[in-house]
């Protein structure tokens, strides 16, 4: 039966309802009621509940069994980060989850959440009160921002922790670590709030970060001096986890390595650790086409044909966060075979499917995911010359679907 536009559009929406909800596999093919997702022709996302937990387990790990606050800015780095927050917010060795925009860290909270979490980014004064109402944890990082959380707090609102967020190097949020004692004497003096935890961001440059660790234990050490209670204290993103034992402190701040990469495509130790990646990005072949030899695919005719061959379309682009250099030799898994990518556009691919092909319409192809190495962020980061963080540009919309196992 062909589908009215407007059965489409409702159909759509009813799968955007349903998104982030584990559905089973054959029950939407037969039921025939999505349009995204698994029983659909876009893209789609299944994330592992398995892997994240593992990933959990090997990043705590390598902090010699330090407790994680997981970094989920930036939507969970494109995976979603209400999905990851849910998955994660059982975990016994996840101790918070940190997140850098407002708007998110009340979103993930209305989810469901209910592990601590923490606000590393400013906030709107609008939202102030809805924020400690939804017991996220604000940072300070400057002197507006504390008079902001004053005016919160003189509204009697709170009597909540906040923690000092110190700048000793990146340059980028945080009351610089050279001006911060006075300050965060000032904050411990406050009466309506106290200090629950001191962070700071450490570079990637391993004598640097040692350095800045330097800056951030002298600050803490002498505020610790005078009798002020200083909280958790925390520094290490996935690269210091990696290099610096000393930046482990009281709990590690993955983003990365929770997903299943490491922070670099070429960091030395990267045969050591179980990681696993903890997605795969998904969509179905809806067109195969024989081209003649000097036929031409793209806009700008980037790949000519040298003989007949056949060609797959996909109905993911560089707007829905496919890397555009994937045409530079990334693979996609269709059955169990590899097939090299020869065309990106803003919203489909080409693959080359050689001489004869089993492939059909309607066939699943996995462009990223945990095997063969070749799709894996890592196999896939090499192809294309890109990095690990490969997936923090996958659209917000692709449907996601979380895997219980
Ligand atoms: C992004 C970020 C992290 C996590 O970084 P990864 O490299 O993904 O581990 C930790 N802390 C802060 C403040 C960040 O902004």
């Amino acid at each position: 039966m062909k589908k009215s536009r407007r059965n489409f559009i409702r159909e759509s929406a009813c799968a955007t309802a349903a998104g982030g909800m584990a559905i089973p596999f054959s029950n939407l093919i037969s039921a025939n009621k999505e349009i995204h997702g698994p029983g659909g022709i876009n893209p789609w996302l299944e994330i592992s509940k398995k892997a994240y937990w593992n990933n959990v387990d090997v990043a705590s790990k390598m902090a010699k069994g330090k407790p994680v606050l997981a970094v989920l800015k930036n939507n969970a780095y494109g995976i979603g980060d209400i999905e990851v927050s849910r998955i994660l917010d059982g975990h016994p060795q996840i101790t918070g989850i940190a997140l850098v925009k407002e708007e998110r860290a009340l979103a993930v909270r209305n989810a469901g959440v209910k592990k601590p979490i923490l606000l590393m980014g400013d906030f709107d004064s609008v939202l102030g009160k809805d924020l400690v109402e939804s017991n996220i944890t604000l940072s300070v990082h400057s002197y507006e921002s504390l008079k902001k959380i004053q005016s919160i707090a003189h509204r009697g609102i709170v009597k909540k922790k906040v923690q000092l967020y110190i700048d000793t190097g990146l340059g980028r949020m945080g009351m610089p670590y050279h001006q911060a004692y006075e300050w965060g004497k000032k904050i411990a003096a406050e009466d309506t709030f106290s200090i629950g935890g001191v962070f700071t961001t450490l570079t990637s440059p391993i004598d640097f970060a040692n350095e800045q660790l330097d800056r951030f234990n002298t600050l803490v050490h002498r505020l610790k001096e005078v009798g002020i209670h200083v909280g958790k204290c925390h520094a290490a993103p996935s690269q210091s986890i990696l290099d610096i034992p000393g930046s482990h402190l009281d709990m590690v701040r993955p983003g990365i390595l929770l997903h299943g990469s490491l922070p670099s495509v070429d960091h030395i130790s990267s045969q050591e650790y179980s990681l696993q990646p903890s997605f795969r990005l998904k969509a179905r072949v809806i067109r195969i086409e024989k081209l003649r030899k000097g036929d031409t695919v793209g806009f700008s005719r980037f790949y000519t044909a040298k003989k007949e061959e056949w060609i797959a379309t996909i109905p993911i682009g560089w707007a829905d966060g496919y890397d555009s250099r994937s045409e530079n030799g990334a693979k996609v898994l269709v059955g169990n075979q590899l097939f090299p990518v020869i065309n990106v556009n803003a919203s489909h691919c080409n693959l080359l499917l050689g001489k004869k092909t089993t492939v059909k319409v309607g066939d699943i192809a996995t462009l990223i995911g945990p095997d063969p190495f070749q799709i894996t962020p890592k196999g896939f980061a090499e192809s294309i010359k890109g990095h690990n963080y490969l997936q923090i540009n996958f659209k917000e919309s692709i449907p996601k679907y979380v895997q219980e196992f």
